[in-house]
């Protein structure tokens, strides 16, 4: 079992399998170059294998492939069903975060390669805003993506909408109304100092308290988990008794990080503790230098052992991380 110092149990690892992506989402901003399975530095389908397969055994239970944009990542329907088969070792739940982009056609897919649960990012219903936020014409594919993992059978569909400040705050009740009377949870993520351009600012920030007070006053809502032990979100069922949920998820100013049970893989090979982190551990050039499976357990050991008890977000101490977030992996 994997604890740190705060004798958290370290359970859900995500995974980044590219830095690269067809969107240029304003606050995140990927490398545009696109993604190349012959770039040296990405690590291979095999030793992310290998590497899920030693993260399991540490009792990791969850596992999330994130990007960049995931599905830009050739043959990803292998990667998965190699991954699924960790289920038989102790993973519980693979899962995968996407833009939308190209889904549907992989829906059914990845579905039958494994894959458990998908969340789908959707910042805006407006084709104009979409495109200014996400520099991408590609809404309806997203919108078919999420009907797509509806027909794929995907339980508990997520969608996540990062909430600016100026950009799409007008929309944040029609964000509700798409998640009423549906099998989806529409979360309302709150915009994190993670973007490569560096400019976040506090003035773009929607509190959550904002979004939820805003939602509210269309739609009562009710709060599920008072304690949200490990969640990273607030939950909300629609107080009439309609179907569909509400998600609320104040990473900058009601923070999760006392509960967090996470850690991260670059798709460079480097083991972080903490999307802010400043620290990155290289398990890819242990791996690569002939480094044994009991060195990677230990390299693995060391870094989740000092894991920082949360974010400084707001403090004078705060550092943005060296990377953005599609490079860390969202
Ligand atoms: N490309 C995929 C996508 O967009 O769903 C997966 C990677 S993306 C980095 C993961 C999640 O991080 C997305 O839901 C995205 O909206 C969110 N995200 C990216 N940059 C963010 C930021 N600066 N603040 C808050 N959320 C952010
Ligand atoms: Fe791409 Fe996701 Fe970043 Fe948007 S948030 S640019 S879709 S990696």
């Amino acid at each position: 079992m994997l604890f740190d110092s705060f004798n958290r149990k370290i359970k859900d690892l995500r995974v980044s399998v590219t830095d690269r992506c067809n969107f240029r989402c304003f606050y995140c901003d990927p490398d545009p170059a696109p993604c190349t399975s012959s770039d040296p530095n990405l690590l291979t389908f095999d030793e992310i294998h290998f590497l899920c397969d030693v993260f399991v055994s540490l009792g990791i239970e969850k596992i999330r492939l994130t990007g960049g944009e995931p599905m830009v990542r050739k043959g990803l329907d292998l990667l998965v069903a190699e991954l699924s088969s960790l289920k038989r070792r102790g993973l519980q739940e693979l899962a995968m975060i996407t833009n939308g982009s190209n889904f549907a056609s992989k829906a059914a897919l990845l579905r039958s390669s494994g894959l458990d649960r998908v969340t789908l990012s959707l910042d805006s219903l407006k084709p104009g805003t979409f495109r200014s936020i996400t520099g991408s014409d590609k809404l309806s594919n997203v919108l078919d993506s999420i009907e797509a993992a509806r027909s794929a059978g995907y339980p508990y569909i997520k969608v996540n909408a990062v909430i600016v400040r100026g950009r799409n705050d007008d929309e944040i009740v029609d964000l509700a109304r798409f998640a009423r009377g549906s099998n989806l949870t529409v979360r309302f993520i709150e915009f994190m100092p993670l973007d490569s351009g560096r400019i976040w600012d506090r003035k773009h920030l929607v509190p959550a308290t904002e979004i939820r007070e805003t939602i509210n006053s269309a739609f009562p809502i009710v709060l599920i988990n008072p304690f949200r032990r490990g969640e990273t979100a607030w939950r909300y069922r629609f107080a009439d008794g309609t179907g569909g949920e509400i998600g609320l998820i104040a990473s900058v100013t009601n923070a999760f990080c006392g509960e967090c049970s996470r850690i991260r893989l670059t798709a460079d090979g480097q083991v972080r503790t903490c999307l802010f982190s400043t620290e990155e551990y290289d398990v890819r050039g242990l791996l690569r230098s002939g480094g044994s499976r009991s060195e990677v357990t230990e390299l693995i050991r060391f870094a989740v052992a000092r894991k920082k008890f949360g974010h400084t977000i707001g403090s004078s101490t705060f550092k943005n991380p060296s990377r953005s977030m599609s490079s860390i992996g969202g």
